[in-house]
């Protein structure tokens, strides 16, 4: 990086001649972050409730992530998975002594579905190749997981797309039975579905997905890169919901906002995944490693997931009494720091007022309001955000 501080303007302007134009992006140049707060280049101090697109599970540079992420820095960047090394071992350690299996290492939340989706293929030797996922869904952006992701927008100009893939509506068991045939290999779902529009499952939709999958010798796959290491209160979603699924994918906060992706496998069907069927040249390099591993520690020794369902409690008490004087909100869905908010006209609008007020807050599916706070956010900070959301919410009620 140049010596010189750039304004945002100065930065937006390379943006425009050098860098491809393949996001929206608001016109402000962040520059440095610490916990749930983040500047602007200009100075301007803003609250963040979506920090890092829910990356930053523990908020910007939490310190023990900082920490290890110097002392590897002069140990060890990366090495490829030719070796051996202490952090993805012990990464692998953390993750699985919280969950099931064993882990591979990835980059990113596509990657780890990637991984997955070939697992599920390699697993009935290439025999059975059928995957059901469903309509809302999100999975990733690589041809695999954007044809496993159920939202026809995603899926717009880039065809033919991966054969195979076939979409249930959430919560419904029976469409998913009926969609089985003697080629269906697996059965891939969020267990609460996040860039659809934070839609929280019934009771009975993940338990039944797992007896179907039993019953009919599926795997059935949890995309966790969203709900997985503590954003729903516990630490994997599914930890929730009184179902033990196959397989496992994360990303997102795995690495306290490095990049980094995995998948946890149980280890019988890991075991599908022999040398050459599958790597990463990147993936469990011992940078991200470090980072996880602290990001673990972080979780467990600060009580984390205990403060991610006290703040979540805060969040739906506050809403639910807003929603009598909001007519607008007309449902409000929340587990853990997931939290979605549908409104009857477009949130686009709520992301603008907020982020006037300094309160940065994400709109999915046009009439979502959608927040994933840092799972370490103070009190203080939660009701200031709710205050500034709620006086957006009742003012634009006003001007109707
Ligand atoms: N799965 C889910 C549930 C996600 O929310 C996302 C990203 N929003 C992905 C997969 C893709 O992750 P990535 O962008 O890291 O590839």
């Amino acid at each position: 990086m140049s010596e010189e501080n750039l304004t945002s303007q100065q930065t937006i302007d390379l943006f425009e001649k050098f860098v491809i134009p393949n996001y929206r992006r608001y016109p402000i140049s962040l520059v440095r972050g610490e916990g749930s707060h983040v500047w602007d280049a200009e100075g301007k101090k803003y609250l963040d409730l979506f920090p890092g697109w829910g990356c930053n599970i523990l908020g910007y540079s939490p310190s023990k992530v900082v920490q290890a992420i110097q002392n590897q820095v002069n140990q060890l960047i990366h090495v490829p998975n030719t070796w051996y090394t202490q952090q993805q071992g012990e990464f692998a350690e953390k993750l699985v002594r919280h969950s099931f299996g064993q882990a591979f290492f990835c980059n990113s939340g596509a990657e780890a579905n990637e991984a997955a989706i070939k697992l599920a293929r390699l697993h009935n030797e290439g025999e059975r190749y059928k995957i059901i996922t469903f309509e809302n869904s999100f999975h990733g952006r690589t041809l695999g997981t954007l044809t496993a992701t159920g939202q026809a927008k995603c899926h717009q100009g880039l065809g033919p797309l991966v054969a195979g893939f076939s979409y249930a509506p959430f919560n419904d068991l029976q469409a998913v039975d009926d969609l089985i045939d003697e080629k269906t290999a697996a059965i891939m779902v969020e267990p609460v579905q996040g860039e659809g529009g934070v839609n929280v499952p019934h009771a009975d939709f993940l338990p039944g997905l797992r007896k179907l999958a039993t019953e009919r010798d599926l795997l059935l796959i949890f995309d966790e890169v969203q709900t997985g290491i503590g954003r729903t209160g516990e630490w994997f979603g599914y930890q929730n919901f009184d179902v033990q699924p196959d397989v496992i994918t994360l990303a997102k906060g795995l690495a306290g906002g490095v990049a980094c992706g995995a998948m946890i496998a149980k280890k019988e069907i890991a075991a599908g995944l022999k040398p050459g069927t599958h790597a990463s040249t990147f993936g469990g390099n011992s940078l991200a490693m470090s980072a996880g591993i602290a990001t673990i520690k972080t979780i467990e020794e600060e009580n984390l997931l205990e403060n991610c369902r006290e703040i979540s409690a805060f969040i739906q008490e506050y809403f639910q009494n807003l929603k009598e004087q909001c007519p607008a909100i007309k449902d409000i869905r929340v587990k853990g720091l997931m939290v979605g908010i549908e409104l009857s006209y477009p949130a686009d609008k709520v992301v603008a007022a907020c982020m006037e007020r300094s309160v940065l807050v994400n709109a999915t599916q046009e009439f979502v309001l959608r927040m994933l706070p840092a799972i370490n956010i103070s009190k203080e900070d939660i009701k200031h955000g709710c205050q500034v959301v709620g006086e957006v919410l009742q003012n634009l009620q006003q001007e109707r």
